[in-house]
């Protein structure tokens, strides 16, 4: 890699996250098939297609820069999704196995909003206004998904979490 301006390193971390979205939108339907929580099951779905739309939103950043988001593997989504597949492939009791696949997919959560927090920041220094509401909203529903994991595990006032029905075995 070489940069030479802030320019060229936001270009690079944009390309890393697009690889992150596209490899999470193959993995997303395999964690949903694995998951026996319907609440989980539909987090699942539900945030597929909001990866779509962040892939898209991508998509846009780049065609404004007159440059193509291809041409990086993200490693560390990579690697996210390869321990999310150890829980995808766990055998045992299900209500063990959705808390694994929480754990999974809270990992990668996690590590997307760092990558959104960081490209939209550098969005708003650049000056590239657009860009920045765009991964804002991104970022937010990473935060989201995020949140709502948190409680799909916990359980809430009518619903017990699936943290709760683990602990019954
Ligand atoms: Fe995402
Ligand atoms: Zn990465
Ligand atoms: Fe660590
Ligand atoms: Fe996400």
């Amino acid at each position: 890699m070489q940069y030479n301006s802030l320019k060229d390193l936001y270009v690079d971390q944009l390309r890393d996250l697009y690889s992150a979205e596209s490899q999470l939108m193959s993995a997303l339907p395999k964690m949903a098939q694995a998951a026996s929580s319907s609440m989980l099951k539909t987090a699942f779905q539900q945030h597929l297609e909001e990866t779509r739309t962040q892939k898209q939103r991508l998509e846009q950043i780049f065609s404004e820069l007159g440059s193509r988001p291809d041409g990086k593997v993200c490693e560390a989504m990579a690697g996210l999704i390869e321990e999310g597949d150890e829980a995808i492939q766990a055998t045992g009791d299900p209500q063990v196995k959705d808390a694994a696949l929480i754990a999974a997919a809270q990992r990668v959560e996690h590590y997307e909003m760092a990558g959104y927090g960081v490209v939209r920041t550098f969005a708003d220094e650049l000056g590239f206004k657009d860009a920045k509401s765009l991964l804002q909203k991104s970022l937010d529903e990473e935060g989201n998904a995020d949140k709502k994991l948190t409680s799909i595990a916990q359980g809430g006032l009518f619903s017990q979490g699936v943290n709760e029905k683990a602990m019954a075995h």
